[in-house]
């Protein structure tokens, strides 16, 4: 079902709700000169492409736009493309090893309407695309970098805080009106928004400090210090983030690294050692044995 937006943009909600996708993946078609915009098609399914195909109806879908190569954007893009012909916009350097775009964005390329903003942190390869409506109005399609339903998940080494900081500073920084996020709805004053995730993180970033003013932390004893999750795949996700915000401070000399401890924390150990059904794409089981791995890092205060 195509849900209008704002006019000549709607979205269709895939159906893949979840802890980390809210109510499912947007997917937006936007009406231009010669035909629809597709940004993120969404995930692997065939319900969804015939969602988006439905929701087209007689207008010609002329391109697939990415926002960053997670499978629950892009999943479907080679089912769409093979559907439509319609070529694949995305980051030149793709976060998913092998996958070369038919078109290569880079940062400020411009498009059809819209033009490209790098902006890494949630993934390498991630970009919001600025569009303006017919009046001017001038809006953000903000994949997963800005979100109001949660703060995105930044999981090393694709993910990287630092980087995370300065692209939230950056679209504060400019004067759109509304955000498109990649789950969940429109964003009205969206640098408040962007504000308020920013100055969560700081507030998390200072916890992790006080914490190491104490002692010396691995990753998963650090993260379930400060997140009280039950679930546990957010309680993994936890991992991945605390992971993010200590190779931050290691990057600024705030912390080193230590010699990682043997055993996995017991929390960790209960976990099973791969997630049920067949890896999405870009997943391996080295990532995910690595990112186990990751939770046994030790990290201390530097010395003054
Ligand atoms: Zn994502």
């Amino acid at each position: 079902m195509l849900l209008p937006v704002l006019p000549g943009i709607g979205r269709i909600v895939a159906q893949n709700p979840g802890i980390m996708t809210y109510h499912g993946t947007n997917t937006y078609l936007v009406e231009g000169a010669d035909g629809l915009s597709v940004i993120d098609p969404g995930p692997p399914s065939e319900q969804h492409v015939a969602d988006i195909l439905a929701a087209a109806g007689d207008t010609k879908i002329v391109r697939i736009v990415l926002t960053h190569s997670h499978f629950d954007h892009m999943g479907a893009a080679p089912r769409l493309r093979e559907a439509t012909g319609a070529p694949v916009h995305a980051f030149h350097q793709s976060g998913l090893a092998g996958y070369t775009p038919d078109i290569a964005l880079h940062d400020d390329t411009a498009f059809a309407g819209l033009t490209a903003v790098h902006t890494p942190g949630h993934a390498a390869d991630h970009l919001c695309f600025q569009f303006l409506l017919p009046d001017a109005t001038k809006i953000l399609f903000s994949g997963d970098h800005v979100m109001s339903w949660s703060s995105s998940i930044v999981s090393p080494p694709d993910g990287d805080m630092l980087a995370y900081y300065r692209s939230l500073r950056r679209v504060m920084a400019r004067d759109d009106v509304y955000y498109l996020p990649g789950h969940g709805p429109k964003l009205p004053h969206p640098q408040e928004l962007a504000a308020e995730l920013l100055a969560h993180r700081q507030k998390r970033e200072e916890a992790i400090i006080a914490a190491f003013h104490k002692q010396e932390w691995n990753v998963a004893a650090l993260a379930f210090t400060l997140y009280d999750k039950a679930d546990p795949a957010l309680k993994f996700a936890a991992t991945r983030n605390v992971l993010a915000h200590v190779l931050k401070l290691k990057a600024e000399n705030i912390v080193t690294e230590l010699e990682p401890d043997r055993a996995l924390h017991p929390d960790i150990a209960r976990l099973p050692a791969r997630p049920p059904g067949p890896l999405p794409p870009g997943v391996t089981q080295q990532t995910i044995d690595d990112s186990r791995d990751d939770t046994r890092r030790r990290f201390a205060l530097r010395a003054a």
